[in-house]
């Protein structure tokens, strides 16, 4: 068994040949035939046959057995042999049949061409083995004259390559049905056009370094020109995604692509082409280099793949649309809450244990709406957003709700000090620059929960606390926190039922004159006493009743038991009694306070100077104007106004003289100590203040006569205290007035 190549042999079959395609067939590819036969003369003669021969445009090479065995043994070993000229009898009378056998139904090769030979016209096949294993012909080695032999030869081989085609075309199909399905899979334009390149390649077995390019605008995110860009890549040592294709610097790519683009057609080239893709509005260049030119099957097949290319590319961004409208936020462009979810999801799986997620709450922005316009809002989102995602470029940031953003990022850079300093410079927004405030909920890797939901959840539960607190607008969760937001929800559903049965009650504490000893009037105090006969602070419950907006039916009904007991208190003569009413931000929030308290004193038929309402200095942090607007109002109708809790908040003097104020309330913590030594600085300085600034003063928390001796002697007006009388209920107030009236 050997391979040779054209050999000159004397010997020859009766030369009936003088047109044959007799070329020159050095160099290229060769088509391998394998000659089976035991007589080694004819394996020569053969050769010599056909020496010179060009089958479409290849030469021939020549494989030798002399047995049937040694035929399988080397078409098994040998892909390439297009074509086995066949002895039928050799070692036994059907050795050749079975090698037939073995082709077909052995190694599976229904493309190899088979030439049944015989020197015993007697010893033909029968017509069943022709049938049954293709074969291609059938020829008595007489019969076999040059120009016979290499007609047989040459349509075997034509033949051959039409069976190749044929294969390679479906192969090539299979490929792009199942390369298609593939990349139906894929839905962002990354991944897609990726895929794309990656199935191109496997289709036409070549193409080292490939570029799917796109005009940026619309298509490359930030990209608002016309200038190509590359989506995706293979080869190419320069990473090119997302970048303009002339970063690339090739001269002759640039130029291709560019051709391609302006004739909207395939340019094909011997060592490159370019691909021309356009459905609906999407338009797409592959360029691609070649090691060789394409066949036209490849050319055919390629034109197959890239019609659903074409149409896999107009999906994806469609599809990307969808994405954005489902996932993107209109106005920043940042992801949304959906979004920030899955951001979260994944910030739950990664490893980076110094990670930290967090939401950021504006404090305030329904008032620039509302008082600047939705334009002035808008302007205002985005410089907010464009600040967040300065804060450093590898923190992942999203808009969560109207006034929320969410971001995630390391430790190192995300914190409530750097977030602090976010919001320190006061904001462009149109032709104004607004300072905003916002509160900071954290939730550290450690602490995160198992899911995205989970987390957002977490993190809401710390902002809501980062709200509630007066000094630092920031808190971190942490798993306490559940359970008090549990406790705290099952108290407000709890104060929410027992005051729709009436269990709360409004308690008088007595207010007396220094100066003449007599009750002057009484602080309105809320209690609660829960079914179980429980009393509940209103240190507890009215910020919990702030919190969840109960505050504001709470507070009318606060304002309308006061009125009513004036009314009760008139009626019993005493006219100079003054209820003071504690009352809450929300309550001012919701806009028709005014209005409320003028309707309360009109219904009871009450002088408005006998009610007082009592703000504290908080008051002021929050929406300064429109409440000293509200104040202005009542206290136009003669309703006193008490600024409580004196010295306690964080009001500045400039605003507390905006207030229309009757009366200070030096709070109790700098009356406790007033007796000793030194501690009376601060009561002696609201007390002056209040002179100057034509106030009555009172001061709330006298346990002890001592405390009310140096109240005296420091010229406090009114005081208010257990040392006087507990809170009490509106029966016991009315005996507790008679009693004092009686005293006097
Ligand atoms: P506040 O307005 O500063 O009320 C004075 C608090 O001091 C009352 O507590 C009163 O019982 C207590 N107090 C008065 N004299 C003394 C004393 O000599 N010693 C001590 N240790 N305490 C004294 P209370 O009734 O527990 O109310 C707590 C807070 O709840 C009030 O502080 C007020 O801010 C709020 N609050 C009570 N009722 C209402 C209401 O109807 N509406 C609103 N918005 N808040 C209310
Ligand atoms: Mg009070
Ligand atoms: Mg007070």
């Amino acid at each position: 068994m050997q391979a040779s190549e054209n050999s000159h042999d004397d010997f020859l079959f009766i030369d009936d040949s003088d047109e044959d395609e007799i070329l020159d067939g050095s160099g290229g590819e060769a088509w391998q035939v394998l000659i089976v036969d035991d007589d080694p003369e004819i394996h020569s003669v053969t050769q010599l046959a056909l020496s010179d021969l060009i089958v479409l445009g290849r030469r021939l090479e020549y494989l030798h057995a002399y047995s049937g065995q040694d035929a399988c043994k080397l078409i098994e070993e040998n892909q390439d042999i297009v074509l086995v000229l066949l002895d039928v009898v050799m070692e036994t009378d059907d050795a050749g049949l079975r090698v037939v056998k073995h082709i077909r139904e052995k190694l599976q090769r229904q493309d190899i061409r088979i030439v049944l030979r015989t020197g015993q016209p007697g010893y033909a096949p029968e017509e069943s083995v022709i049938k049954e294993y293709d074969i291609n012909d059938y020829k008595t080695k007489t019969e076999l004259t040059r120009r016979k032999l290499v007609t047989t030869v040459y349509a075997a081989i034509r033949s051959y390559q039409q069976i190749a085609i044929v294969n390679e075309s479906r192969q090539g199909l299979e490929k792009i049905v199942s390369g298609s399905s593939r990349l139906l899979e894929l839905h962002s334009i990354t991944e897609y056009t990726q895929g794309t390149l990656k199935q191109l390649t496997q289709l036409i077995a070549q193409g080292r370094d490939c570029l799917f390019c796109a005009r940026g605008q619309g298509i490359i995110e930030n990209a608002n020109d016309l200038s190509f860009y590359v989506i995706a890549q293979r080869g190419f040592s320069a990473v090119l995604a997302k970048q303009k294709l002339e970063t690339l610097k090739n001269e002759q790519i640039n130029q291709q692509v560019k051709t391609c683009f302006t004739q909207q057609s395939h340019q094909y080239l011997d060592d490159s082409l370019c691909l021309y893709l356009a459905k609906g509005s999407y338009r797409a260049v592959i360029y691609l280099t070649l090691t060789e030119p394409l066949s036209d099957v490849q050319k055919q097949l390629l034109e197959v793949f890239l019609s659903g290319v074409a149409i896999g590319y107009e999906n994806v961004h469609l599809f990307q649309k969808l994405n954005n409208a489902a996932y993107k936020d209109g106005l920043t462009n940042l992801p949304n809450r959906l979004a920030f979810v899955r951001l979260l999801d994944e910030f739950v799986k990664s490893d980076c244990n110094n990670d930290v997620a967090a939401l950021i709450d504006l404090n305030h922005f329904s008032d620039v709406n509302d008082a600047l316009g939705q334009d002035v809002g808008n302007q205002l989102l985005s410089a907010v957003a464009q600040r967040i995602q300065g804060l450093n470029g590898s923190c992942k940031v999203a808009r969560v709700g109207a006034d929320v953003f969410g971001i995630i990022g390391s430790s190192d850079y995300l914190s409530p000090e750097t977030l602090i300093n976010l919001f320190e410079e006061p904001f462009t927004a149109g032709e104004q620059k607004l300072p905003i405030n916002a509160c900071f909920g954290f939730c550290t890797k450690e602490h995160a929960n198992s899911s995205g939901v989970k987390v957002l959840n977490q993190i809401n539960i710390a902002l809501n606390l980062a709200k509630k607190k007066r000094l630092e607008h920031f808190a971190y969760y942490n798993p306490d926190l559940e359970d008090e937001t549990q406790w705290r929800l099952n108290m407000i559903r709890q104060l929410r039922t027992d005051f729709a049965e009436k269990r709360l009650e409004l308690w008088y504490q007595p207010q007396l004159s220094l100066s003449s000893g007599k009750v002057i009037g009484a602080e309105a105090l809320l209690r609660w006493r829960t079914a179980d006969g429980n009393f509940i602070s209103p240190a507890v419950f009215i910020p919990l009743a702030e919190y969840s907006g109960l505050i504001v039916e709470i507070g009318d009904w606060v304002v309308n038991q006061a009125c009513a007991q004036i009314k009760l208190l008139k009626e019993k003569n005493f006219y100079d009694i003054t209820i003071s009413v504690n009352v809450s931000i929300p309550q001012f929030r919701r806009g028709n306070f005014v209005d409320t308290v003028l309707n309360a004193i009109e219904r009871h038929q009450i002088k408005p100077s006998r009610l007082e309402l009592e703000i504290t200095e908080n008051i002021l942090m929050d929406d300064p104007q429109v409440i000293i607007d509200s104040l202005e109002q009542l206290k136009s109708y003669g309703i006193s106004i008490a600024l409580d809790d004196f010295g306690t908040g964080f009001s500045s003097l400039s605003y507390l003289q905006k207030l229309p104020l009757d009366r200070l309330k030096v709070d109790r913590t700098f009356v406790t100590n007033i007796a000793k030594d030194g501690q009376s600085v601060i009561a002696e300085t609201i007390i002056d203040l209040g002179k100057k600034m034509n106030l009555k003063v009172i001061a709330e928390g006298i346990e002890e006569i001592e405390q009310q001796e140096r109240l005296i002697a420091l010229g406090c007006d009114e005081v208010q205290g257990f040392y006087y009388a507990k809170p009490m209920p509106k029966d016991e107030f009315l005996l507790f007035l008679e009693k004092n009236s009686s005293k006097c």
